[in-house]
C-alpha cells in the first residue's frame, strides 16, 4: 500500500485556515477587506465576546450573484484574479480566494448577499468545512457575513486565544487599519451590542488619521508628500520633540494595504536621525502608492508583508522625502549628509550608506503584537549592532536576608557614581542603591496606604490630556476603576484621549502621561493574572517612576533622610523587581578582608 496520499479536501482547508485565520481579528480583517473590494461605502462590524461568539460584517457593496454565491466558498475561488499576469497589477485587497473557505472550515458561516438593485438574494451556509446548498433569501442590499463559534472544531487553536481584551484590541486595530487607508468608506464597529466607534466618510487619509487619532494637538503632526514617476507618498509624521513616545505607531500603507516593512521603518528612523532620543520612535502614517509591478504582494498568506522589487530606491525616496520635510520645518538633522544627496529625480542607483535588505522573510504570520513594534525591532536588528546584555548583579551573601533593622547611628559619606550611597551605619560599611531603596520605600508606602484604604490623592492643578494608542484605550476601559483605586483618577476626553485628574500624593510631581502609558502597557502583558497582582504590579511601576534615579546627585540631607526612612520603615531588602538594595560589610568582615583576623 502506498504511503503517500493526497490529503482530503477538508483537511487541506483546515491547514490553509491555520495560516489565514489565526484569531478573531483575522476573520474581521478578511471580511472587511472583502467588503472594501465590493466597492461599498458603508461597512458595519458587529462582534460579540471579542469575536469568539459572533462576528458579523455587512456592507452595501456590489453583492454576489446567485450563480456565484456557492463558488465563493470554494478554495482558490476569486473574482479578482484571472491570469498569472494579473498578479503584477493587483489593486484589490484580496486575490487569493482563500478567506471564505478558510473561515468556513473553522466556524459556522452564513453569507447573505444580493446584487444591487435586486430584491432577491442568496443565502449560503458553511459549517466546519461542509457547504450547505444555497437558497433564495431577501437581499440585504449588499453582503452580510456572519461567523459564529470560531474554532469550535479546532480546540487547540481556541486554546491559543488570549483574553477578550487582547482579542478585542486586535479587532479594533484591524478595522482601524482598514479605515485609515479607505477614508471614503464609513466604518462602524460595535462590541456586545455597544457602539465602539463610528467613523463617517471623510475627504482623505490625512483627515482620517486625525479622525482616529486627532484628540491630541494636531500641530504635533507634519504633513509630508512627494512623488516620482513610479512612487508617491503622502502622510503625517510627528514633529521631533518631547512627545516622541517609545511605542508610537509607525503605520505604513502600500497601495492601501496596511503592511509591516523593515525597509520603510528603517528609512523613517534614518530620516529623523538623532532628532529622536535613544529608543524613541516617531509617530508616522505613510500612505504609499507604488506601481504594482514594482512590488510583490504575494509573499504572505495574510498579505501583511510585501517585497519591493527595488527596496533601495524605496528606502532612499522615503528617507529623502521625510528628511527634506523635517529640514523645511527647521529641524536640522545632525550628522546629515543629505546636502550631497541628489533630489528624488535622480534616485536610481544612488548608494545609501549602511542600509541593506534583511534576509528573505519566510511567509509565516507572526504571533501576537500589532506589528509596529516588531518591524522597528526588526529594522534595528538589521541595521545596527546588537547591544550586548547587561551583566546581571548577582546577589551574594552580604545581602541581609530579613528586612533592615533600626540602627542607632547613620552617617552618610557620599555617593559613588551618583548612584550608590556610601554610609557608616552602626560601625558597618553600607552601600545602598539609591534608586532601588527609594523605589522600595515608595512601593511599601503605596501598599500600606492602599491596604488601609487611605491612599492620599493629589488633584492636578492642570489636568493632563494624554493621547492613547488603541490598545491603551481599550485597556483603560477595563482598568480605569483599578487605577482609581490606586490614586490615579482619569476621565475620558474624546474617543482616544483621557484626562488625568489626580495622582497619588505621596509620589510628588511626576509625569502622568508616561506613567499612564507604562501602566497600560504593563497591564496588557499581565491581563490574565489576578486583580491584586495587577494592582501590585502597577504600584511597583509607579514607585519605580517616582523614585530617585540612578546617576542623580543627592545632597547630604537627602541621602540622610532616605537612609533614615529606609531603616525606620523596615522595608524588605530588595527593590520590587528583586534587585538588592544594599550591600554591607560588618566589622568582622572588614577585619577579615584586611587580614586583621
Ligand atoms: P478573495 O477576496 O481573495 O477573492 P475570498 O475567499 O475572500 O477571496 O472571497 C471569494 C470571492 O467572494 C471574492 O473574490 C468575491 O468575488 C466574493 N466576495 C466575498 N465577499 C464579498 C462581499 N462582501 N461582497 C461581494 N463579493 C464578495
Ligand atoms: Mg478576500
Amino acid at each position: 500500500m502506498p504511503k503517500i496520499q493526497v490529503l482530503p479536501e477538508q483537511l487541506c482547508l483546515m491547514i490553509a485556515a491555520g495560516e489565514i485565520v489565526e484569531r478573531p481579528a483575522s476573520v474581521v480583517k478578511e471580511l472587511v477587506e472583502n467588503a472594501i473590494d465590493a466597492g461599498g461605502t458603508r461597512i458595519l462590524i458587529e462582534v460579540e465576546e471579542a469575536g469568539r461568539r459572533l462576528i458579523r460584517v455587512s456592507d452595501n457593496g456590489e453583492g454576489i450573484g446567485p450563480e456565484d454565491a456557492e463558488t465563493a466558498f470554494l478554495r482558490h475561488a476569486t473574482s479578482k484574479l484571472r491570469a498569472e499576469s494579473d498578479l503584477l497589477s493587483i489593486r484589490t485587497m484580496g486575490f487569493r480566494g482563500e478567506a471564505l473557505p478558510s473561515i468556513g472550515a473553522v466556524a459556522r458561516v452564513r453569507l447573505v448577499t444580493g446584487l444591487s438593485g435586486s430584491p432577491v438574494g442568496t443565502e449560503v451556509r458553511m459549517n466546519g468545512g461542509r457547504l450547505v446548498t444555497g437558497r433564495e433569501a431577501p437581499s440585504p442590499g449588499g453582503t452580510l457575513v456572519e461567523v459564529e463559534e470560531l474554532f469550535y472544531n479546532t480546540p487547540a487553536r481556541k486554546k491559543f486565544l488570549r483574553s477578550n481584551s487582547t482579542e478585542l484590541v486586535q479587532i479594533v486595530r484591524a478595522v482601524e487599519l482598514a479605515a485609515l487607508s479607505h477614508p471614503w468608506i464609513q466604518f462602524r464597529l460595535s462590541h456586545n451590542g455597544r457602539l465602539f466607534f463610528d467613523r463617517p466618510a471623510v475627504r482623505d487619509e490625512l483627515e482620517r488619521v486625525l479622525q482616529v487619532y486627532g484628540h491630541g494637538d494636531p500641530s504635533d503632526l507634519i504633513e509630508v508628500g512627494g512623488a516620482v514617476d513610479w512612487i508617491r507618498l503622502k502622510g503625517l509624521i510627528s514633529r521631533p520633540g518631547e512627545r516622541a513616545a517609545r511605542r508610537n505607531p509607525m503605520e505604513f500603507f502600500l497601495n492601501r494595504r496596511p503592511i509591516r516593512n523593515p525597509t520603510l521603518a528603517h528609512a523613517v528612523l534614518e530620516a529623523y536621525g538623532t532628532l529622536l532620543g535613544k529608543g524613541r520612535q516617531p509617530r508616522v502614517f505613510l500612505f504609499i502608492e507604488i506601481d504594482p509591478s514594482r512590488v510583490d504582494v504575494n509573499v504572505h498568506p495574510a498579505k501583511r508583508e510585501i517585497r519591493f522589487r527595488d527596496s533601495q530606491s524605496v528606502h532612499q525616496f522615503v528617507r529623502h522625502t521625510l528628511r527634506e520635510r523635517l529640514q523645511k520645518e527647521g529641524f536640522v538633522v545632525p550628522g546629515s549628509f543629505e546636502e550631497s544627496v541628489p533630489g528624488p529625480r535622480s534616485l536610481s542607483g544612488f548608494p545609501i550608506g549602511s542600509y541593506r535588505e534583511g534576509p528573505a522573510r519566510d511567509a509565516q504570520p507572526r504571533k501576537g503584537g500589532d506589528g509596529s513594534a516588531d518591524q522597528t525591532r526588526e529594522a534595528l536588528e538589521h541595521y545596527r549592532p546588537i547591544e550586548s546584555g547587561l551583566r546581571a548583579d548577582a546577589p551574594d551573601d552580604r545581602i541581609p536576608s530579613g528586612s533592615f533593622d533600626w540602627p542607632r547611628t547613620i552617617e552618610t559619606l557620599g555617593q559613588v557614581d551618583d548612584t550608590y550611597i556610601v554610609a557608616v551605619v552602626d560601625s558597618e560599611l553600607h552601600l545602598i542603591d539609591q534608586h532601588a531603596a527609594h523605589e522600595r520605600l515608595l512601593y511599601e508606602r503605596l501598599r500600606t496606604q492602599h491596604r488601609e484604604a487611605r491612599l492620599a490623592v493629589q488633584p492636578l492643578l492642570l489636568p493632563e490630556v494624554v493621547d492613547l494608542a488603541v490598545g491603551e484605550a481599550v485597556g483603560l476601559r477595563e482598568i480605569g476603576p483599578l487605577l482609581a483605586r490606586i490614586g490615579i483618577e482619569t476621565e475620558p476626553f474624546g474617543e482616544r484621549s483621557v484626562r488625568i485628574l489626580a495622582l497619588p500624593g505621596l509620589l510628588g510631581a511626576m509625569d502622568g502621561a508616561r506613567l499612564l502609558h507604562e501602566l497600560l502597557e504593563g497591564y496588557r502583558e499581565e491581563a490574565r493574572i489576578g486583580e491584586e497582582a495587577i494592582l501590585s504590579g502597577m504600584m511597583a511601576s509607579m514607585a519605580c517612576q517616582a523614585a530617585i534615579k540612578a546617576h542623580q546627585a543627592l545632597g547630604a540631607e537627602q541621602m540622610k533622610r532616605l537612609l533614615e526612612d529606609l531603616y525606620r520603615e523596615a522595608v524588605p531588602p530588595t527593590c520590587p523587581h528583586g534587585r538588592p538594595i544594599r550591600f554591607r560589610f560588618t566589622r568582622p568582615e572588614l577585619e577579615r578582608l584586611f587580614l586583621r583576623r
